[in-house]
């Protein structure tokens, strides 16, 4: 479909449905893995760290026991912690470092700093800090008669070697993963949108008259929703295309009948019958029953169109229906004088019920013009109205003494233009269309109806109305 620019206004730019949840879901994969990533690192260094505490702690323990033992081979025994990462000096009171012997590796700042940690700290109570990349086990211990500082120090150059290490191979890790990461959610993307595609091109051929179009999507609740959906919709569009196609066939056709009958008589009445005052009465009556018949015609096409365009909006409201139905048979007085009609009824006095009343009319008019229209030759029609035992309902039914309906066109009688056939010859003439407005406006209500007829034993049709109580009126 093209969309119309609007003058002035910058249209807006669209974005592609799985170019967007690719992006985010790649986003959402990066921060993921950077979170994992930094996680990972902090708890394994944290780890580390505490472990090499833990182990200079430990030692520490054991240096002090053997400097409490002191003798000769006291450096060659601390020495051996080298091995592990951990260095032991023994630093006495003027600052000079004692073990190892040979006054390595230790500065005069941590020197100074090891001293401000422990001054004022009792005898063999240790402290540990960490300091210039080192983890660090400090004690204050008498060795040969004399106050000496203990350092212990772990370098934690070996932990960040580690995570060092770690953090690359995670990172490569991570980086294989996100690359695999990313097309799958391409893949995925693209298949969650080929659903949609699918619905738009079908809208597309929609849009453009095809009704073939079927729309379907199994894969997702949402989708499949829409889809079934859009399935209604193109039901919809396409009865109400139908309908309209059917009502031009049918109204054109029919009018063209009268029509037709209407310009023959009206040209007979100017060349031959205008003179011939009893001729051109009978052409003249002819021209008024087709003019009639068009009328009805037009009025049927607008009932039904109305109806139709109209479902669910009624005017519900409670009315007497003796006194309304009186009045539409009324209407039909002119057929007793005129072709001697005789409509025998039987109606209960002073019933009351709650419905469109406009509409119950259409459908009393209808029924009765169809009675009257399709009765047997005793011109006979009978009209009844009663409520039943319990109070609740109110039966109405118009019979006929006519050729009845067969069992085959019982069901096919309510549609639109369906016709058995023009053999009668009526004072009120059809058009196809009563009783499917009768059907519409009677479903709408959700009243029951129906019609018993066999051949040959004319036709009952009836509706059941609820019956409203005296102190609803
Ligand atoms: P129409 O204008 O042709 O009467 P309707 O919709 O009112 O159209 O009726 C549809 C068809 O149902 C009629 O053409 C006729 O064949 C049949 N029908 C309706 N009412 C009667 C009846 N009382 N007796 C016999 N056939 C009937």
């Amino acid at each position: 479909m093209k969309s119309e620019k609007k003058a002035g206004v910058r249209p807006r730019k669209l974005k592609k449905v799985n170019t967007v949840m690719w992006a985010y879901f790649c986003l959402l994969g990066v921060l993921l893995i950077i979170l994992i990533d930094a996680v990972f690192c902090i708890l394994v260094s944290s780890t580390l760290e505490n472990q090499a505490r833990d182990r200079i702690i430990s030692v520490g323990g054991e240096v002090q026991d053997e400097i409490s033992r002191s003798d000769a081979h006291l450096e060659d025994r601390l020495s051996r912690y080298m091995s592990e990462g951990i260095t032991v000096y023994v630093v006495n009171q003027d600052g000079l470092v004692v073990i190892p012997s040979d006054e390595s590796g230790l500065s005069d700042e941590r020197i100074s700093e090891l001293k401000d940690k422990l001054s004022g700290q009792s005898l063999k109570r240790y402290i540990t800090y960490r300091s210039g990349g080192r983890v660090n086990y400090a004690v204050k211990v008498e060795l040969n008669g004399a106050e000496n500082f203990v350092l212990l120090s772990y370098s934690l150059d070996i932990i960040s070697r580690t995570v060092g290490y770690m953090q690359i191979y995670l990172i490569s890790v991570s980086v294989g993963v996100l690359i695999f990461a990313f097309v799958v959610a391409y893949g995925f993307s693209l298949r969650l949108t080929r659903g949609l595609k699918d619905m738009i091109d079908s809208a597309e051929k929609l849009s453009e008259g095809d009704y073939s179009v079927h729309f379907h999507n199994v894969d997702y609740v949402e989708l499949a929703k829409l889809s079934d959906n859009l399935n209604q919709v193109k039901d919809e569009v396409k009865k109400s295309g139908d309908f309209q196609r059917e009502i031009l066939a049918n109204v054109t056709h029919d009018l063209k009948t009268p029509l037709t009958m209407i310009k023959a008589y009206a040209s007979m009445i100017q060349e031959i019958s205008g003179d011939d005052p009893e001729k051109r009465n009978r052409h003249l009556q002819v021209i008024i029953d087709e003019a009639d018949r068009l009328t009805g015609l037009v009025n049927d096409v607008l009932s039904v169109s109305k109806v139709n365009s109209n479902l669910g909006k009624l005017n519900v409201k409670v009315f007497n229906i003796t006194d309304f139905l009186y009045g539409i048979i009324n209407k039909f007085g002119y057929l007793q004088e005129r072709y001697g009609y005789t409509f025998m009824t039987d109606i209960d006095a002073n019933l009351y019920t709650c419905a469109d009343e406009e509409k119950i009319g259409q459908v009393f008019y209808n029924l009765l013009s169809n009675a009257v229209g399709y009765t047997g030759e005793d011109k006979t029609v009978f009209i009844s109205l009663k409520q039943s035992m319990d109070g609740t309902r109110i039966k109405f039914s118009v019979k006929d003494t006519g050729n009845g309906i067969s069992e085959e066109d019982m069901p096919n009688i309510w549609d639109r233009y369906y016709r058995v056939g023009e053999t009668h010859n009526r004072p009120v003439k059809g058009t196809g269309l009563g009783l499917n407005i009768v059907k519409v406006i009677l479903k709408n209500h959700s009243f029951d109806f129906g019609v018993e007829s066999s051949v040959g034993n004319g036709s009952t049709f009836w509706v059941d109305f609820p019956s409203v109580p005296s102190e609803e009126k």
